[in-house]
């Protein structure tokens, strides 16, 4: 973990704006030279806005995972009660420190998958590069929540430099965390590096920069992107909601588009924030207009401390039917479940019933995988 100086000024109760009190931050912040990104906004003032306490029980949800807010999402947020969406999404809830029967420890197999402390293989084309564990703001629903241990721009290298010999990589995904909390001159790096992998075809970039902090897409960055990548660049943006859509997001995604890189969306399914027909098509039709493909609608990962997100299989199910007809064909998303055996991502249609709560997986390859449900909500 890095113990360098924090970009962020301390706020009025002394501590640091991305974590709990000092001493028990849930991460320690990215020195300077490795971070890019607005600065949090304190927390009181974003408690205050969303009418919330800044009580022991939000910062004993911060050591689960932190909570930081740049100004551009702060400004997003608003007291609209305890239902409202974004702040389900934003705020710390004590519920995330309860016993919570229905988690999966490594909810979606990662861990086994290590070749490398900072490489996930799940396919053998692709390789998902873990590049920080670091974000501009925290989702409440992270599945990547305790990582805490920060890879060196050195580690990465090394871990680009593990996959020569992987003769069926295609592709490289740079994920995290947000490698966009990374300044363009590291990202750039890393990217330069993967031309000492001659197989690959592609970048994919995961990151919900243009959500939580869009001035942190600039054409400057996107230049040195295009310029430092040995191969075509693809973009994937995070979405939750239709509210998250601002202005400066659709400025970030016109800079990716209009530098040539192709952008795609991924949401969570999220209940209490868009378990709703109407709000799922507002959204996708949102990002389709914006000349931005919905690929995949997520089912949530049973990650410790999020049960208030879950939605159960068929509730799921009929939501993303009830999209047919409210949106374009190319404009509605694969519904999958990334399983826990860490086989990948199945799509939820094709999951064959055994029981009640039972589900069975059939891959392509003969394997199986089995799913048990949570009880319906
Ligand atoms: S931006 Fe991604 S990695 Fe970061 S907290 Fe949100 S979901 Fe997790």
């Amino acid at each position: 973990m890095f113990s360098g100086v924090s970009d962020r000024e301390p706020n009025e109760t002394g501590t640091t704006d991305e974590a709990g009190p000092a001493g028990d931050a849930a991460v320690e912040p990215l020195p300077t030279h490795r971070w890019a990104g607005s600065p949090a906004v304190p927390l009181a003032e974003v408690a205050a806005r969303l009418g919330v306490p800044l009580d022991a029980a939000a910062r004993a949800a911060m050591r689960r995972l932190p909570a930081r807010f740049p100004r551009p999402y702060a400004e997003l947020l608003h007291d609209g009660g305890p239902a409202d969406p974004l702040r389900r999404i934003a705020w710390p809830d004590p519920e995330e420190t309860a016993f919570d029967p229905d988690a999966i420890d490594d909810p979606v197999g990662e861990q086994p998958l290590k070749t490398h402390p900072f490489v996930i293989r799940k396919y053998r084309d692709r390789a998902l590069l873990i590049v920080t564990h670091r974000c501009h703001f925290y989702c409440r629903f992270c599945f990547r929540a305790g990582q805490t241990v920060e890879p060196k721009l050195g580690e990465v290298l090394d871990a680009i430099r593990s996959l020569r010999g992987e003769s069926a990589l295609r592709e490289i995904i740079l994920s995290g965390g947000d490698p966009l909390v990374l300044p363009d001159e590291e990202l750039a790096g890393i990217l330069r590096a993967c031309d000492a992998l001659p197989q690959l075809r592609t970048v994919r970039i995961h990151s919900r920069a243009p959500v939580h902090d869009p001035p942190r897409v600039t054409s400057r960055l996107v230049g040195r992107l295009i310029a430092a990548s040995p191969v075509p660049l693809w973009f994937v943006v995070h979405t939750s909601h239709p509210r998250e859509l601002s202005p400066g997001f659709y400025r970030a995604v016109g800079m990716l588009q209009g530098g040539g890189i192709p952008v795609l969306n991924q949401t969570v399914l999220l209940r209490g924030v868009n378990d709703d027909p109407a709000t799922l098509a507002e959204l996708f039709g949102a990002l389709y207009g914006a000349g931005v493909k919905p690929y995949y609608l997520h089912h949530p990962d049973r990650v410790a401390g999020t049960a208030r997100f879950r939605v159960a299989i068929e509730r799921g199910l009929a939501l993303h039917r009830a999209l047919r007809g409210r949106l374009p064909g190319p404009a509605i998303p694969e519904y999958v479940l990334d399983l826990p055996d860490g086989s990948g991502k199945f799509p939820v249609e094709r999951l064959r019933r055994e029981r009640e709560g039972l589900y069975c997986a059939e891959h392509a390859d003969g394997r199986t995988s089995h799913y048990f449900d949570i009880k319906a909500v």
